[in-house]
């Protein structure tokens, strides 16, 4: 966003972030990412948000974390990339907006073409080692075809190597670091500022000649210092702090439900009880299976690092009247000093259960609730055994191919129950990391929506929200690719209403 409308020289951007510089060097070398970031984070870099006993999961509690740094989780995510899809993600999203200028399929597609030009997403390798066979067994086994096409036509059908925003060296891309450092952006820009250690706590109102409520400014605070400083805004303000801390951010300043700010002692400013509502997530659950066969322990095999690559298939095989209902990676990985396994990760890709997060302070500093409320619509779990099972699948077929060994033992196997399967995903399910869609955009005259199609805040005059909680509802995909579309296309918009107003 910062990088797009600072491309017009008429239009002055401030980034205002609460975290701290990418200056972490494993920001960009992954070699060591799942170890890095998912098992060790650093706090500087990362807040732990722990979500609330999860009923369906033995009273489990997620542990959500979400950056704190410039580049937000585009600067430690898993780097995944896929596309969403045409029909059942961006054509929705006008249907349900009402703002089919704004969003639809073919302006998905356009906006997909810029992505790829500004971003070069590495394809994992087919001819690495290995995954020929396992292309050849989910062919086999379920019967998917190989989708070549890398999802330029925003249709993920079939299965496809795993897309990455990385360099063929392996070097983290995300939108911070290609459009606003590596492009000199900010060295060059006069018209752009970042501001890191500091966080926006406080939005001053206004009335204008029409009535219309109006920011007039937004009061920010060093983290370190904990001085205030005033920002005055000239045209817009544009909330961009993810699924959790924009809510907390609007409910904090008097935007949400009427009677809940009441029972905390915020003044209401616009009463908009959708948001914090509609809090969806991926879950995501990992099985470790058989070894390679002990006659094939010694091939060359080039591995990234310890997460899956090798293939991602979206399943059900037919979903062309439904959509994907959830995803299976698949790929033989192997860590240091260990035989290289079959491994694969489900996850749920169009889930329907939805929670919420909610503050339950006025403290700007306390993390909110957060409830995910995984399965609570059953169906979701249904796609989740339907995906382990084919997993399972691919890895007798594997097995028959002479790739794995049969002998070693397996957490669950054909032979395996549905109440095995389902034991199972309950104990394991963990989130994806993919929280969204708590402040949705939706139809202007829906009072469920906090957002217009426009992505304005209803009620508010100059304020607007572009993230991960603006989804009406979670993409069939890993969020960055489809939020950096949406990203795109807010820009369109605000250049187009700046021009006209
Ligand atoms: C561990 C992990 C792995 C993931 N893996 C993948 C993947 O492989 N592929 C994929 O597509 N997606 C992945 N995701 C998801 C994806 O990265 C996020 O959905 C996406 O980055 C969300 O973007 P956002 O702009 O909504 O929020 P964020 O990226 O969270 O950015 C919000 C920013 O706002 C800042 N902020 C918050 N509050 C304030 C405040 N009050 N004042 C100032 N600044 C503030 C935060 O510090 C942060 O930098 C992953 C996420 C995580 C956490």
């Amino acid at each position: 966003m910062a990088s797009k409308l600072s491309d017009d020289k008429k239009t002055s951007v401030l980034l205002v972030e609460r975290g701290e510089w990418d200056t972490d060097p494993f920001i960009y070398n992954t070699s060591d990412w799942y170890y890095h970031w998912g098992m060790n984070p650093t706090p500087l870099y990362i807040h732990k948000y722990f979500g609330e006993s999860e009923p369906r999961l033995n009273g489990k509690k997620p542990i959500n974390l979400l950056s704190n740094m410039v580049g937000g989780c585009s600067s430690m995510n898993g780097m995944v990339s896929n596309s969403g899809s045409f029909i059942f993600d961006y054509e929705k999203w006008g249907e349900i907006t009402g703002a089919k200028e704004n969003w639809s399929g073919e302006i998905a597609k356009g906006l997909f073409k810029e992505f790829l030009d500004d971003f070069p997403i590495y394809f994992e390798n087919r001819n690495r080692t290995w995954l020929n066979e396992i292309g050849q067994a989910i062919e086999r086994s379920l019967g998917y075809q190989w989708n070549r096409d890398g999802y330029i036509h925003l249709d993920p059908s079939g299965y496809s190597t795993k897309q990455f925003w990385m360099t063929p060296m392996q070097r983290r891309i995300s939108p911070y670091s290609q459009l606003l450092k590596d492009s000199k952006a900010l060295e060059t820009r006069c018209n752009l500022n970042i501001l890191v250690n500091h966080r926006a706590v406080k939005m001053e109102y206004a009335s204008n000649w029409k009535r219309q409520v109006v920011v007039t400014g937004v009061w920010i605070q060093n983290t370190q210092t904990k001085k205030r400083w005033f920002i005055k805004v000239r045209k817009e303000v544009i909330v961009s702090m993810g699924a959790v801390e924009t809510p907390k951010f609007l409910q904090l300043n008097g935007i949400g439900d009427k009677g809940r700010l009441e029972s905390l002692g915020i003044p209401v400013v616009v009463d908009s009880p959708g948001v914090g509502r509609n809090l969806q997530d991926h879950t995501e659950v990992f099985y470790l299976g058989r070894s390679v066969a002990r006659s094939l322990v010694n091939i060359t095999y080039t591995i990234r690092n310890s997460v899956i690559d090798g293939y991602t298939i979206f399943g059900p095989r037919n979903a062309s009247t439904q959509g994907h209902k959830y995803l299976v990676n698949i790929d033989i990985i192997q860590r240091v000093g260990y035989v290289p396994t079959f491994a694969c990760n489900i996850e749920s890709n169009r889930p329907e259960s939805r929670g919420y997060v909610e503050i339950n302070s006025k403290d700007p500093l306390a993390d909110p609730v957060i409830f995910t409320n995984y399965y609570s619509d059953p169906r979701d779990l249904e796609y989740v055994i339907l995906g382990l099972q084919e997993c399972v699948q691919v890895q007798e077929e594997l097995t028959k191919m002479g790739v794995l060994d049969p002998s070693t033992p397996i957490p669950l196997g054909p032979q395996s129950t549905r109440s095995d399967y389902t034991n199972y995903i309950i104990a394991t399910s963990m989130t994806d990391y993919h929280l969204s869609s708590t402040v949705r955009m939706g139809h202007s005259k829906d009072p469920s929506s906090p957002l217009d199609g426009n992505l304005q805040v209803k009620g508010l005059k100059n304020v607007r929200v572009v993230d991960a909680s603006v989804f009406p509802f979670i993409p069939g995909a890993n969020l960055a690719t489809p939020l950096s579309l949406l990203s795109y296309q807010a820009a369109k918009l605000i250049k187009k209403s700046t021009t006209s107003n």
